[in-house]
């Protein structure tokens, strides 16, 4: 495989990147000087070993190496999940990160996360393998670490309401019950209003703010 070929597979396998987008990129990098291209190669090593993803919800968080932060980061916990000011018994569990950001841009949630990681078409085992089903159950069954220790007391399920989000709902349904047989818990839902087929994340946040507060 030649190096033109090598960069234009990886690039393909970017989000929303197809063949001729990533063709593009690799000539648009031909044309760059070196200094840009080094660039580019420092900020993705910068980027490898800063970010790390929390524990307990998943979300991607800066390890800046202060104090401070060391110590957040030896907790492996996010800004979110390490603030003692979040309601840690409200769980809302998002596909991914972008539905986190969407939601937390609403300041209507006081609660903690879990990011899934995706949605399924169907309960196929490979689609399955790309979800944090176990990683879901353990932290069920685990609310938050000994010093806060009481169970959640509401799960919002707040997938998109996709084909794919309605299926891998019931799916993330049964984890729980799975998971927890008999909850202290209740099971909530966002509330209609959030278009058909459409994504929290391209969702404005008026709507947001109302199917959050709506929940049932
Ligand atoms: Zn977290």
């Amino acid at each position: 495989m030649d190096s033109v070929e090598k960069l234009v597979n990886i690039f393909r396998k970017f989000p929303t990147v197809g063949s001729r987008t990533a063709g593009r990129f690799v000539y648009y990098l031909m044309k760059l000087p070196k200094e840009k291209t080094d660039e580019l190669i420092n900020a993705i090593i910068e980027l490898k070993n800063k970010i790390k993803l929390c524990k307990m919800c998943f979300n991607p968080y800066e390890f800046v190496g202060l104090p401070i932060s060391l110590e957040m980061a030896d907790r492996g916990l996010c800004n979110i999940c390490a603030d003692s000011r979040r309601d840690k018994g409200l769980l809302c569990i998002v596909e991914k990160e972008t539905d986190l950001l969407s939601i937390e841009s609403t300041k209507k949630f006081n609660g903690l996360y879990f990011i899934l990681g995706g949605t399924v078409a169907t309960m196929k085992k490979e689609d399955l393998s790309q979800l944090r089903i176990e990683e879901l159950k353990k932290r069920l069954r685990q609310p938050f670490d000994s010093a806060h220790g009481h169970g959640f007391t509401e799960i919002i399920v707040a997938l998109n309401p996709t084909p794919e989000g309605r299926t891998t709902s019931v799916l993330v349904e049964q984890t729980i019950k799975e998971a927890v047989p008999s909850p202290a818990f209740r099971i909530t839902h966002l509330a209609k209003g959030i278009p058909v087929g459409g994504e929290l994340e391209y969702t404005d946040e008026e709507t947001l703010e109302n199917a959050l507060e709506g929940r049932k």
